[in-house]
């Protein structure tokens, strides 16, 4: 029986036996002991499962990898070091060199670095696609090469609350998979699979987290991906390190996910270490309580922001007045996420002065956390952009992000207004 997601967050996909341990233990081991050569040979040749070497499988990820696919209803996970590498492996999974993928611009800083200079010196190109692009323009960006459609489901910082069914209608009349970054929403409040989302990545380093103490990254696939279609000899064809396993054939469903791991995980190697997915698994447990209270302290702050008339604007897709509202409603019916971003009346000079002045908000480069934090993107996350590709992602230069914490809410509002005052 398929249980609720709150109940799949406190204690879904580990069940201890008869006197072990209560909560998923941490496995700090690399390897594992067996007592025949044959055993280990068939787990090599993946004609058997089971945990060998904890670059490829660890009991620990194990667990946390079943909870996060569950969560996002899809029929396996892989976790990463960070979501940089769950973003770098969910491309390189599926396009080489020659090939293109069609991408939202809107992006995270991080990502947007990652396609734009590092995947295409490797040889794979991209499209990137403005928020206000139409059906129309996103279907006229795709090539006879194009190998994937990217997005985030909630946009890091610019807070583009994304059409995931135009982006997946795009993708799917190309015969190609919609990937998407749905850190921000996570599955409690977006699930981007009932949507026509094939396969979803996380930056678990924030909200899943959500103690800003473990880097970490997740790839999950929806198993709803039809990979026959002659686009993807990866995954239908024979791979010879594997004694000619052909993915879709040995693992159906899983084809994307199983490759993922046994091919870019074995050669790549940015495992998630065993201590980082335990205290990721601690964030999980209380995710359906942390993500509707950030929801909640974000709406009232960004209210607050609204009358305030020192403030330009604020963008929050829980505005009514926000752009993305009816999107979000659609999409995020339950709230989008804890990230607020706004103007100073006064520019970059007024929002610094604001930003020293806050007491419980602190500045740091994190967003997504229990603790309230402001950030100045232009020039931090997002300053090797030119004012060009700035516009492109929603960044404005006197712009702040506010990632509102569990504090209360009356506490961060006594703390906005003697800031505000003060400028
Ligand atoms: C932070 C973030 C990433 C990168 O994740 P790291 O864990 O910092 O490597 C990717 N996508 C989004 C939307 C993010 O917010």
């Amino acid at each position: 029986m398929s249980k609720g997601l709150d109940t799949i967050c406190v204690q879904g996909c580990y069940e201890p036996g008869d006197g072990e341990a209560r909560v998923v233990p941490i496995v700090q081991s690399t390897t594992f002991k067996y007592n025949s050569a044959e055993t280990l040979g068939k787990l090599f040749d993946l004609q058997a499962s089971g945990f060998f070497y904890t670059r490829l499988a660890n009991p620990t990820l194990d667990a946390v990898e079943k909870k996060i696919a569950a969560l996002e209803g899809g029929v396996g996970a892989m976790l990463t070091s960070s979501g940089q590498a769950a973003s770098m492996m969910a491309i390189t999974n599926i396009c080489r060199a020659g090939d293109h993928v069609v991408c939202a611009s809107a992006i995270y800083g991080g990502t947007f670095n990652l396609f734009h200079k590092t995947l295409r010196e490797l040889g794979i190109d991209f499209t990137f696609m403005k928020p206000s692009a139409t059906e129309e323009e996103v279907m006229a960006a795709f090539k006879p090469n194009t190998k994937a459609v990217f997005t985030e489901t909630l946009t890091n910082a610019s807070l583009v609350v994304t059409d995931i069914e135009m982006y997946a209608r795009c993708a799917h009349s190309h015969n190609v998979p919609l990937i998407v970054d749905n850190t921000f929403p996570t599955p409690i409040n977006c699930r981007p699979f009932e949507f026509g989302a094939d396969i979803v990545t996380h930056s678990t380093s924030k909200y899943m987290d959500g103690h800003a103490v473990a880097l970490g990254g997740a790839i999950v696939d929806s198993g709803n991906f039809d990979w026959n279609s002659g686009n993807f000899p990866m995954l239908t064809e024979p791979d010879e390190t594997y004694h000619g396993t052909v993915y879709t054939e040995a693992f159906g469903k899983a084809a994307y996910i199983t490759k993922a791991r046994t091919h870019l995980m074995r050669d790549m190697g940015a495992q998630a270490a065993p201590m980082n997915a335990f205290l990721l698994n601690l964030g999980l447990e209380t995710l359906h309580l942390r993500v509707p209270r950030h929801c909640a302290n974000a709406l009232a702050l960004a209210k607050f922001l609204e009358s305030s008339d020192k403030i330009a604007w604020v963008n929050y897709p829980g505005l009514e007045s926000n752009k993305y509202y009816e999107l979000a409603k659609k999409y995020m019916p339950n709230g989008t996420s804890g990230v607020v971003s706004f103007g100073v009346k006064g520019g970059r000079e007024k929002a610094a002065k604001l930003m020293e002045s806050l007491k419980l908000a602190a500045m740091v480069i994190h967003v997504a956390d229990l603790r309230t934090s402001v950030l100045h993107p232009a020039s931090t996350t997002h300053r090797q952009m030119t004012d060009e590709q700035l516009e492109d992602c929603g960044v404005s230069p006197d712009m702040i992000r506010l990632s509102v914490g569990l504090e209360d809410i009356d506490d961060l509002l006594a703390d906005f207004k003697q800031a505000l005052d003060q400028i």
